[in-house]
């Protein structure tokens, strides 16, 4: 029986991240991680992709077909299917996230910090402006995993997203904060495989030299997956690519919750 903890690292193109995130490429190279890239579903914007990842179902499928469509998931997810098998879920996220599985609307003050077991995000800590600092949630998502344990954790930081959306993808300092993110998680990362977490990173989307993302080329779709077993043995650079489908049966399958029949496509042997 596994833990999981996804890094949904919004905006997070598969060429920056291989070419500026030094750590991550050290577990890869010294075969403790595997590497995959995600085409990604398509639209290639945020809430459609948050969905898709958490169902495991393509957009026309699940409803969530833009920005604007806010309301709860309706569909089976990561969340509730782990909440209804018993265990643990937190997640250090956009508002977003609480709006599509906790309550929605969003109330900035009573919905930010929640507690209760009876949420489908049992332990959440959400914000609401795209320049929240990444460093001040990795901070909150390590201390959901001390103090909690939880069996699911997503992390999902903004900053990708915030840099490419202002300067545009082909920047320094759109690249420069891959580089930032993965020396903070770094040791964040050590951590949580020595606590026996699996833990995934990954984009929903990626965004092109405009600073634009929905689209379908390849710098707006691909991501990368990496893959980090708890036991510190990979598979390296795999050269595979995979689905963004694949994601929420493959972390249901990690962390013993039986699979709903929605989720149709193959999981991955991830541990
Ligand atoms: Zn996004």
């Amino acid at each position: 029986m596994g833990k999981v903890v996804l890094i949904l690292s919004d905006a997070l193109r598969y060429d920056v991240a291989v070419a500026n995130m030094g750590f991550l490429g050290h577990l890869v190279e010294s075969r403790q991680a595997s590497l995959y890239k995600i085409v990604g579903e398509l639209p290639s914007l945020s809430r459609p992709m948050y969905e898709t990842i958490h169902t495991g179902l393509p957009s026309s499928e699940h409803g969530i077909v833009s920005n604007s469509v806010v309301r709860l998931s309706d569909r089976p997810n990561i969340f509730r299917s782990t909440k209804e098998a018993g265990k643990t879920t937190a997640a250090a996220a956009y508002f977003w996230y609480s709006e599509l599985y906790n309550r929605v609307p969003y109330n900035a003050i009573d919905d930010k910090e929640v507690d209760d077991t009876a949420l489908n995000i049992q332990h959440g800590r959400f914000y609401t402006e795209d320049d929240y600092p990444d460093i001040e949630l990795f901070n909150s998502a390590a201390h959901l995993i001390r103090k909690f344990s939880p069996d699911y954790l997503l992390l999902h930081p903004m900053g990708m997203d915030y840099y490419g959306e202002t300067f545009g993808s082909d920047t320094k300092q759109y690249r420069s904060h891959a580089t930032y993110q993965d020396l903070k998680l770094a040791p964040l990362i050590m951590e949580w495989r020595e606590r026996g977490y699996v833990i995934l990173v990954t984009g929903d989307h990626g965004i092109n030299a405009d600073g634009v993302h929905g689209g379908t080329t390849p710098e707006q779709r691909e991501v990368p997956f990496f893959v980090i077993p708890a036991k510190g043995q990979g598979r390296g650079d795999t050269g595979e690519i995979i689905s963004h489908l694949q994601i929420a049966p493959s972390i249901l399958k990690l962390l013993d919750v039986p699979i709903p029949s929605t989720m149709k496509h193959g999981s991955l042997s991830l541990d």
